[in-house]
């Protein structure tokens, strides 16, 4: 059992004056709609909708929080004893990359994920996800060049691995390798970033993506307290 597995609804944010004021590691996911954000989230938190009220009418442009720890807070909950209780934070920033997206939403989208990512002190890393079949699409790499010059590590996930054969999974993995590469922090250092290939279908590529969230989240080594089962955990 992973820590992941307590993440529950936290709160939703439409505006960055609405961000909540947590202060415990905030770990973001993002992708371009239909690369299988929803779908990793939920099964690295082993929840079957959980990720999906983020694709409810009215909430696809927003960002969703989801806690780990302090089970019983939510939105509505103001008791900062049960706040302090949350360990660290799963953000599920809107999808982006629909066609249709007017004008006016695009500029808001870019208002308000390109501040959250670039400013958001509490942000430890970016989980970026692509479908392995279409990688470092323009607005992928937007946000890379919104966050490399942080510094913050990124984790790449190549979604939907089980449409790729096996020379096609190792070309995915070098061309996203060599991508990242390209990218440096504002001090001209490479950005530091790891790649995986990962398919919601098959179940692959769970283990190493839960390893790596929580050591980003400097959760894994509460992870395998009293957790002899799992060693990935
Ligand atoms: P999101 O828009 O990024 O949240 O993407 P979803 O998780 O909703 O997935 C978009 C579509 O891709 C859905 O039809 C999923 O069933 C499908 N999908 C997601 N993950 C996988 C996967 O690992 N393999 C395959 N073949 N399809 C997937």
């Amino acid at each position: 059992m992973s820590l992941l597995w307590q993440a529950r609804f936290f709160t939703t944010v439409n505006h960055l004056r609405d961000l909540p004021n947590t202060q415990v590691p905030e770990i973001a996911f993002a992708g371009r709609s239909n690369a299988g954000k929803s779908s990793a989230i939920n099964l690295l938190c082993n929840q079957k909708k959980l990720a999906f009220a983020s694709k409810t009418p009215g909430r696809t442009q927003h960002i969703n929080y989801f806690s780990i720890g302090g089970a019983h807070v939510g939105q509505h909950r103001k008791d900062a004893t049960k706040v302090e209780e949350i360990r660290a934070l799963l953000v599920d920033l809107p999808g982006y990359g629909y066609a249709e997206v007017p004008g006016e939403a695009k500029l808001h989208w870019n208002e308000l994920l390109g501040n959250y990512i670039q400013r958001r002190e509490q942000l430890v890393a970016l989980v970026l996800i692509m479908d392995s079949r279409r990688p470092f699409t323009d607005l992928d790499v937007q946000m890379l060049e919104w966050f490399a010059p942080t510094g913050k590590p990124v984790h790449c996930l190549l979604t939907k691995a089980d449409k790729l054969n096996r020379n096609e999974s190792t070309n995915a993995l070098r061309l996203a390798r060599t991508v990242l590469n390209s990218y440096v922090d504002e001090q001209g250092k490479p950005f530091p970033f790891t790649v995986q290939l990962f398919s919601a279908l098959k179940r692959t590529g769970i283990d190493e993506a839960n390893q790596r969230i929580l050591d980003l989240l400097g959760l894994s080594e509460a992870a395998t307290e009293g957790d002899d089962d799992d060693a990935q955990s």
